[in-house]
């Protein structure tokens, strides 16, 4: 990760939000509100959510807010009449948005849409603040050739990563053994192969722990989070593949470990509460004052540990290996998991059926050679529009 340098407390942060109306997003707008003097939101981005866009931006007191879905325009406006908040919409106006003068772009778009405006927003003396995995998922080596030829500074959001990135010694890379990331394993960590084949789409939208939007909550059920959170730990830390361990941890208090050469191991604990990640990363390298409930360990009594299961979640082999095979397959491996996801939702797949569309397309697309690294991001939406229209087949005729 490129250098980062100090913020100044007096000065406001001029900031950007990008999926502003999500799960990451609300959470953020708590701390922008909470600390009103500290920043200055110059705009706030969206997909289609108009109300929730204009209240935010109301009350955040944002100068501009922006839909990319260029069809909810006209209601944006009206929601926002006699505000003096800017309103727009579209694609363009999106890519437009980013190029505003801002200290801080915070990435919470949810799925491949984020790739486009999040790469966008790269710009020299920039803090990128990255909640949206799959820029790393899925252009990993591109994003990350951007941010070190910008010299912008990129602070992980993901509270695995946060951890890491809290007790990863940048200057003892070569004492580093392992690093750590912990899963809570999901509401289906104790169910067996033959409970899962029944699981609902509310069983699964029951996150243990976490408080999430609804991808990253089946994700978390599948287990493939986990994985596209190893892939993206392979890009924002200087460690190999083979260094990076999954820990099953159902509390949900240790959220990532770092093991040295002697032994040692640094972990970052706290409440599941994604408030503290993103102040991390808002106030870095200072400390916010964050309402969260605090981790009581005498009252938690006991933390578990346990081995993953790659046999009841083959959704986190097939990250794994997609991993490994160090070509484009995390990209087809995203695409086709947020259809599947979306088809599990909308009940037109069962749960197992979704890691089970994942492997038969991503061996279909490796069996006609489609799998080589991605040179462009324009290779990337290719890869993942032709893994979409594959996968959309394979539910539809399945
Ligand atoms: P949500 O589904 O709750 O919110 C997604 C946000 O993205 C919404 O603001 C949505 O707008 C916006 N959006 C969707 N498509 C577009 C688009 N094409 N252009 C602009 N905005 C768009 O997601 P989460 O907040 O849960 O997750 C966001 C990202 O952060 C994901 O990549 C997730 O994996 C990652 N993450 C999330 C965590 C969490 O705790 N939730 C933890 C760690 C990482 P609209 O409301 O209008 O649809």
């Amino acid at each position: 990760m490129a250098a980062v340098t100090a913020t100044s407390v007096d000065a406001p942060i001029r900031i950007i939000v990008l999926g502003a109306t999500g799960s990451v997003g609300k959470s953020l707008a708590d701390l922008i509100e909470r600390n009103p003097d500290q920043f200055d939101v110059v705009a706030l981005v969206a997909n289609q959510n108009a109300a929730a866009l204009a209240s935010m931006a109301r009350s955040l007191g944002a100068k501009s807010a922006v839909l990319a879905d260029a069809g909810r325009l006209n209601e944006l406006r009206d929601l926002l009449q006699g505000t003096g908040i800017e309103a727009s919409a579209g694609e363009a106006a999106v890519l437009e948005t980013v190029e505003r003068e801002a200290e801080l772009v915070v990435g919470a778009i949810v799925g491949a849409a984020g790739l486009k405006p999040t790469m966008a927003a790269i710009k020299p003396g920039r803090r990128i603040a990255l909640a949206n995995k799959e820029c790393l998922v899925c252009a990993g080596d591109l994003f990350m050739a951007k941010i070190r030829e910008t010299g912008a500074e990129l602070l992980p959001v993901d509270s695995e990563h946060n951890a890491i990135f809290q007790v990863f010694e940048n200057d003892q890379v070569d004492q580093i053994e392992k690093v750590i990331l912990t899963a809570s394993g999901g509401p289906f960590r104790t169910f067996s192969k033959l409970e899962m084949a029944t699981v609902t789409p509310e069983q699964a939208l029951k996150h243990p722990n976490w408080d999430m939007g609804a991808r990253i909550t089946i994700d978390s059920a599948t287990m493939m989070n986990k994985g596209f959170e190893v892939i993206e730990a392979f890009h924002l830390f200087p460690v190999r593949h083979d260094q990076l361990d999954v820990l099953v941890h159902p509390q949900s208090a240790v959220h990532g470990l770092v093991q040295y050469k002697d032994g040692s191991l640094l972990a970052q604990l706290g409440s599941p509460d994604m408030r503290t990640p993103i102040s991390h990363c808002l106030a870095f390298p200072r400390r916010m004052e964050v309402p969260v409930k605090r981790l009581n360990l005498a009252e938690l009594g006991t933390l578990t540990f346990e081995a993953p299961d790659l046999d009841r979640f083959p959704a986190l082999r097939l990250a794994l290996e997609s991993l490994k095979s160090a070509g484009a397959a995390p990209v087809a491996l995203n695409a086709a998991d947020e259809i599947a996801v979306e088809s599990f939702l909308s009940g037109k797949i069962g749960f197992q059926a979704i890691p089970a569309a994942i492997e038969t397309i991503l061996e279909a697309l490796d069996g006609e050679g489609r799998l080589g690294a991605s040179t462009s991001i324009a290779d990337v939406l290719a890869l993942d529009l032709e893994t979409r229209q594959k996968t959309a087949e394979w539910v539809n005729t399945g």
